[in-house]
């Protein structure tokens, strides 16, 4: 047995990851992927008013909520940023995130444009923001008619919602094109990775490099 020198970790802040997208290009398969293959980040689960879709699970894909359980939430400031969608609520609730960066985990959101302005606003420098574009409108259409849970009616609003969505693609740090769904997820790696690596996340360096100093 050797006396096994424990991996070097230095302390940093979490940060929040943003990945927004139209409905239908791919956001949910890639924050899946991405929670699935690094155990350092969580995700946030938003509050939603809208009816549970099949398959969903409540307290996974949402916390599903009424009207008044909503209005409670956000009237006793316990969300970070909340937006309307589709005639429907939602929100990220403020706890979680705040327990999650302060114990140095990175937080995933699924959030639309408007949530991610507000998160810009109150999270700043702590914030790194995607944008998932589909790779044709055709594409996008094919995969919300795939996707099977939503109404013709629904699917016919989501693709007029999508040229509204997209409009705010420059507002995020990083743009991908969704051709690929290995190439996005390697893509979006890649981000993480480098984001982690900026200097004013790593709270340890300055004790690290003091002590490298001391040992010179
Ligand atoms: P869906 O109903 O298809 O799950 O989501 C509809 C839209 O609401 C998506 O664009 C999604 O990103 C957005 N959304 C989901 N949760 C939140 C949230 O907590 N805040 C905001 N601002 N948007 C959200």
């Amino acid at each position: 047995m050797t006396d096994a020198t424990p991996p070097l970790a230095i302390a940093r802040r979490g940060l929040m990851l943003v990945l927004s997208s139209p409905s239908g290009a791919g956001k949910s398969t890639l924050s899946r992927m991405l929670l699935d293959s690094d155990p350092d980040i969580t995700m946030s689960v938003s509050v939603t008013t809208r009816p549970m879709r099949p398959g969903e699970v409540d307290g996974v894909h949402y916390h599903f909520i009424d009207k008044a359980q909503y209005a409670e939430l956000k009237a006793a400031d316990g969300l970070l940023e909340y937006a309307n969608v589709f005639d429907n609520s939602y929100g990220t609730p403020r706890a979680p995130v705040e327990a999650a960066l302060k114990a140095g985990r990175d937080v995933l959101f699924d959030i639309d444009w408007q949530g991610t302005q507000q998160l810009h606003e109150k999270a700043g420098k702590d914030l790194v923001r995607v944008f998932i574009l589909p790779p044709s409108g055709k594409e996008l259409e094919a995969r919300l008619h795939r996707r099977a849970q939503d109404s013709d009616e629904v699917v016919r609003r989501r693709m007029a919602a999508a040229s509204n969505e997209i409009s705010h693609w420059a507002e995020y740090d990083y743009i991908i094109v969704n051709d690929d769904l290995e190439e996005s997820i390697a893509a979006i790696r890649a981000i993480v990775k480098a984001e982690r690596l900026k200097r004013e996340r790593r709270t340890g360096l300055s004790v690290f490099v003091r002590e490298l100093q001391a040992d010179l």
